[in-house]
């Protein structure tokens, strides 16, 4: 469902070009829940953001499943964006006066889409995520992994090909981030393709692969 051929991104930092990205070669199937790993700089986040249509490579090709990501013009990323990506943060990005079911309606705004069905779907997800009992409080009512759970049906309400996930469990407890994993265990099981970065050995080893990047390559785990 994605591939990745030869993809460089290069940032100029003053006189010097950092190669963050140095020709990834990456394939993910349908329905696999891939980790991300490598030190800090080795290229991590400019890879999801890639992957996310938030950023073009500079050369070589990304296609996911029909469209090929990096020809697209700005309004055909945002809408492919929309429409195909979930996004999951490290800090959550609920709005604070919003509830957590607007929250979780938000990207039907972004997609500015009609779709009558968004509402039965936010409340179903977030039953399904164990906050049905929590739909009508602010975000400063829920624990962190509450926090975390409603980002990710979020994320999932306009049913993303590709849910992508930046450090889910960065900001959480153990059991909290155990509970995410669960959750993104479970998604994965229902068939959803996700890809995460996490830096949390214990997160990485429930994903069904990792690929370890290191200096803008994959040095382990590409296929
Ligand atoms: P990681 O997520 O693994 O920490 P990043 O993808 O954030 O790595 O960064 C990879 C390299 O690219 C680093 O050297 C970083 O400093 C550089 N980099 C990332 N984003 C930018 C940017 N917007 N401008 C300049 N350099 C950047
Ligand atoms: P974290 O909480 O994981 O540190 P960041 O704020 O660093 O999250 O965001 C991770 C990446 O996602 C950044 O490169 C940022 O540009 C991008 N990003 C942030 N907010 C959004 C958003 N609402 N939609 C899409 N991309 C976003």
């Amino acid at each position: 469902m994605i591939e990745l051929r030869q993809v460089r991104k290069t940032y100029r930092q003053g006189g010097n070009q950092i190669h963050a990205l140095d020709g990834i070669d990456l394939h993910v199937a349908q329905g696999e829940f891939v980790a991300i790993m490598g030190p800090s700089g080795s290229g991590k986040s400019t890879l999801l953001n890639v992957l996310g249509a938030l950023d073009r490579p500079d050369h070589g090709s990304y296609r996911l499943g029909q469209d090929q990501v990096g020809e697209l013009d700005d309004d055909a990323a945002s809408d492919l964006r929309n429409r195909r990506i979930g996004f999951v943060f490290q800090s959550f990005h609920l709005l604070p006066r919003l509830t957590v079911l607007e929250n979780v309606l938000l990207p039907l705004r972004y997609a500015r889409v009609q779709d009558p069905g968004a509402e039965a779907r936010a409340r179903a997800l977030l039953e399904r995520i164990g906050l049905g009992a929590r739909v009508g409080h602010l975000p400063g009512e829920l624990s962190g992994g509450q926090l975390q759970r409603a980002a990710i049906a979020r994320a999932l309400l306009n049913r993303p090909a590709l849910l992508l996930a930046d450090e889910p469990t960065g900001n959480l407890d153990s059991k909290s981030a155990a509970d995410v994993l669960e959750l993104l265990r479970e998604l994965h099981a229902a068939g959803q393709t996700l890809v995460l970065v996490t830096h949390d050995p214990a997160i990485a080893a429930g994903a069904q692969r990792t690929i370890h990047l290191r200096d803008g390559r994959v040095v382990e785990g590409a296929q």
